[in-house]
């Protein structure tokens, strides 16, 4: 008999042999028929592989990250059976489990395949879905794996086999096909409830130009069709939400080829609403105790190798700029805190003077990939809203409660409300990794967990994810269509104050290394614009949008009127535009819709004689006629209620 030990602590005794599959249905039928895989002492195998010593397990169903995993890369097996079955003689690649689904690199010879290919490629992985065929593993020779795909004349296995050992060779069999595979797999095709084709592209054989281009098929499944239909329409609504699409249509930034890629220009409306995002971030910074100070876009290339930021973005960044009379280099600037450092340092520092705050809205240049740009998320220069606290160890806890309430401020005023907070820590099995006396990271990584407990945080552990610097709290944020972003990023950090030589001198008169704390609530301008305007599809808080207003004269007799509301508005710092064009009022309020501007003021003969408004509120419709030093009041408390 063997003790199976499962994650809730309790345990059962069992024959050794029995499978994990068998302890699933001695739990209940209906849990059985979930699992798709087992994590046995650690490792992911197959849930019916025997288990034969004592042992933790967990079963794994599709709502674990390993369990859907597991669907998926079983489900390539299933999308090559079915290639197999249309196209006779393809030949496989890998097929790898991907965020969404999985994708499989296919040789299809002589055969052509079109997306119009797809549905019946879907019907037959239904197909044989429906039969329900097991995953059988079993064990092979590499000499006899061998003589199996030069038979098949498979060189692309061939070359897989290459490279394994003699004795970890297994293969797996689902109904009439064969691969060549490590495993784990589900137990059998019948798990998969809905499959689809999402896409075809071009892929290089082992990534490599010179090579054979082979074709990826990228597929999805899902063990219920309305997970297909849930997954479908997330798709759409995420299209609709894209910022590269909506940052056009509202007029907010433009790329230009001439300009240089992933370099992008903010154009007046969207400069309108980053601009007002960087003044209410100085606001709440400045009443939080931050200075500002203003650095250059380049550095000395000394700086960067005494921060250590040459040796990890030199090399294949951008490339040093010379002075021809000096023969100095400088580079631009890939992060601000080097240069906050030697702000730091440029006067003698006692411990009644800190925390030190500095913030900066820098700009920083990384060279990307031309294939890794994206939009405004992924860009080759960006501004980030950053600020290092200098401070002692005493204080990192205090300092790091402050920050979590700016981003907490922050997350309320532009509506995210789903989130957790992520703290990284050091690996206990590898304490050599990191740099700092431990008793210093023992102060820190308590404070962290302390701080985000008070501030009643929902937080994640991970052990092992802290940088080699220092532990850190991230905070994760879903979007309004489910999606995670992460975003307020608090990084403690003890290697740049030793890096740079930062001291104060303490009360006891003698001297010591601050600690110091990088922090960026939004991370880049570019990227927080971008998440922030696929979070709230385009429909910005009314505080922030760069149109609060639109008044629509019903006909060209009411432009006047329609003029002097304006200028109330003004009065009161209220930004409406006239849309005092010819057209109909239906369509002047359908291109107001369009714009996404919150209100809208429709004037005619009424509200021009008794001085009123009729007031329309994007997405609620008519709210009625009022005055309009009422409608300015209005707007008034609204926003001072997001902005409390
Ligand atoms: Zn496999
Ligand atoms: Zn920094």
């Amino acid at each position: 008999m063997i003790n199976i030990t499962l994650p809730d602590g309790s345990q059962r005794q069992v024959e050794s042999g029995t499978t994990a599959l068998d302890v699933a249905m001695g739990i209940s039928e209906g849990l059985a028929r979930n699992v798709l895989a087992a994590e046995v002492n650690g490792e992911v195998l197959d849930p019916q592989r025997p288990i034969t010593e004592d042992a933790s397990l967990k079963l794994l169903t599709w709502n674990d990250e390993e369990g859907k995993r597991t669907m998926w890369h079983s489900s390539a097996h299933l999308l090559a059976e079915a290639l197999e079955a249309l196209y006779p003689g393809v030949k496989f690649w890998v097929g790898p489990p991907i965020e969404n689904g999985f994708y499989y690199d296919v040789d299809f010879g002589d055969h052509t395949i079109s997306d119009k290919d797809f549905p019946a490629i879907e019907s037959k992985m239904m197909e044989l879905a429906k039969q329900k065929n097991p995953f059988v593993r079993s064990e092979m020779s590499k000499a006899d794996a061998l003589a199996y795909f030069e038979e098949k004349g498979d060189e692309y296995k061939l070359d897989l086999l290459e490279g394994l050992e003699d004795g970890t060779i297994t293969f797996y069999n689902q109904g009439n096909f064969t691969d060549l595979c490590r495993g784990p797999h589900m137990p059998h095709t019948g798990h998969v409830k809905a499959a689809k084709v999402m896409a075809i592209a071009g892929a290089y054989w082992k990534g490599d130009e010179s090579k054979k281009q082979l074709t990826r098929v990228y597929g999805i499944t899902f063990p219920k069709k309305q997970e297909l239909n849930a997954y479908l329409e997330l798709l759409e609504e995420a299209k609709a939400r894209d910022h590269r699409k909506l940052g056009k249509e509202l007029d907010l930034f433009h790329f230009s080829e001439k300009v240089g890629q992933g370099l992008p220009l903010w154009l007046p409306k969207g400069a309108d609403l980053r601009m007002r995002l960087e003044s209410f971030l100085k606001e709440a910074q400045r009443k939080a105790g931050y200075e500002g100070v203003i650095t250059p876009h380049i550095g000395n290339k000394e700086l960067y190798i005494t921060s250590g930021h040459y040796a990890k973005y030199g090399e294949d960044s951008f490339q040093p700029i010379h002075t021809p009379a000096e023969g100095e280099e400088y580079l631009l600037k890939p992060m601000n805190c080097p240069h906050h450092c030697e702000i730091f340092k440029s006067r003698p520092r006692s411990y009644r003077d800190l925390p030190v705050r500095f913030a900066e809205f820098g700009t920083v240049y990384r060279y990307e990939q031309s294939g890794e740009l994206h939009g405004l998320t992924r860009v080759r220069g960006f501004t980030q809203d950053d600020a290092h606290i200098f401070c002692t160890v005493d204080q990192v806890k205090e300092e790091v409660g402050k920050v979590i309430d700016l981003v907490l401020y922050i997350f309320r005023t532009l509506q995210f409300e789903d989130f957790i907070a992520q703290v990284s820590l050091r690996d206990p099995e590898n304490p050599d990794k990191y740099i700092g006396a431990d008793e210093n990271w023992n102060k820190a990584e308590k404070a962290i967990q302390e701080v985000a407990d008070e501030k009643g945080l929902k937080t994640v552990v991970e052990l092992g994810e802290a940088a080699f610097y220092g532990p850190k709290l991230d905070f994760m944020v879903r979007d309004a269509i489910g999606r995670k972003w992460q975003l307020g990023t608090v990084q403690i950090d003890y290697n740049l104050p030793e890096r740079f030589e930062l001291e104060y001198v303490g009360a006891d008169n003698s001297k010591h290394r601050p600690v110091m704390i990088h922090r960026a609530p939004f991370g880049s301008m570019e990227r927080f614009v971008a998440i922030l305007i696929e979070h709230c599809a385009g429909k910005f808080p009314l505080w922030l949008t760069p149109e609060q207003v639109k008044i629509l004269p019903i006909s060209d007799r009411f432009n006047e009127y329609a003029e002097r509301v304006s200028k109330v508005l003004e009065n009161h710092d209220i930004r409406a535009l006239v849309d005092d064009r010819s057209e109909k009022v239906g369509k002047k309020i359908r291109y107001a819709e369009l714009e996404k501007v919150p209100y809208m003021l429709i004037l005619g003969e009424n509200e021009a004689k008794e001085e009123t408004v009729s007031v329309r509120r994007q997405g609620e419709g008519d709210l009625g006629g009022m005055s309009v030093e009422a409608f300015a009041e209005h707007i008034r408390s609204e926003i001072a209620e997001m902005l409390k």
